[in-house]
């Protein structure tokens, strides 16, 4: 294994539930810091993607066009990209909305039910597109990691094996909820 190997975390179109399983990875997330370098991440102050990273774990769907800016470049600049969790995985929580239509959703999240300042702040928004899919429909994906979330023994396998240069068996434990 070796120190050298720059490690990211990507947070799209997900609750942050498959972050939170990784850091449940707890006193193994010290042992694994020794063997990478965590380059970009929602858990680290790092605003840029860099332009070369070893493995990324992508947690969620593309569901909006700056997902889908963000997953195209990040995927031109990774040797090795994993969905992290159903989201990314199958589109899960994230697609519920694809029968609906963008126009319903918003009209659902920012009109119906609001009392207080109802209205959309459609400039500040990224915005939606038509379906939320998973991200393997967008960009080639070298690895997928189900569960919803998937457990902290599992990424912590997965990890391991990643950074051994092998692919590893995800398939020994997946859960939903
Ligand atoms: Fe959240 Fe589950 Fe989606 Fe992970 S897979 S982002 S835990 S809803």
């Amino acid at each position: 294994m070796s120190a050298s190997i720059t490690m990211a975390t990507v947070w799209l179109d997900g609750c942050s539930g498959c972050h939170m399983s990784f850091l449940d990875l707890d006193e193994r997330l010290l042992e694994l810091m020794e063997r990478v370098e965590l380059v970009y991440s929602p858990l680290v102050d790092f605003k840029d993607f860099p332009e070369a990273v070893d493995l990324a774990l992508v947690e969620g769907a593309v569901a909006t066009n700056d997902d889908l800016d963000k997953i195209r470049m990040i995927r031109s600049r990774t040797k090795t990209l994993v969905s992290l969790g159903d989201c990314a995985v199958t589109g899960n929580i994230s697609a519920l909305r694809n029968p609906f239509g963008t126009d319903a959703v918003l009209q659902r999240a920012y009109d119906e039910h609001v009392v207080g300042n109802p209205g959309r702040p459609d400039r500040e928004l990224p915005v939606l597109l038509e379906r939320a899919t998973p991200v393997h429909e967008k960009v080639v994906v070298d690895l997928v990691i189900p569960g919803c979330p998937p457990s902290a023994d599992l990424i912590w396998h997965a990890l391991g094996e990643l950074v051994e240069g092998r692919i590893p068996d995800v398939t020994a434990e997946t859960r939903f909820g």
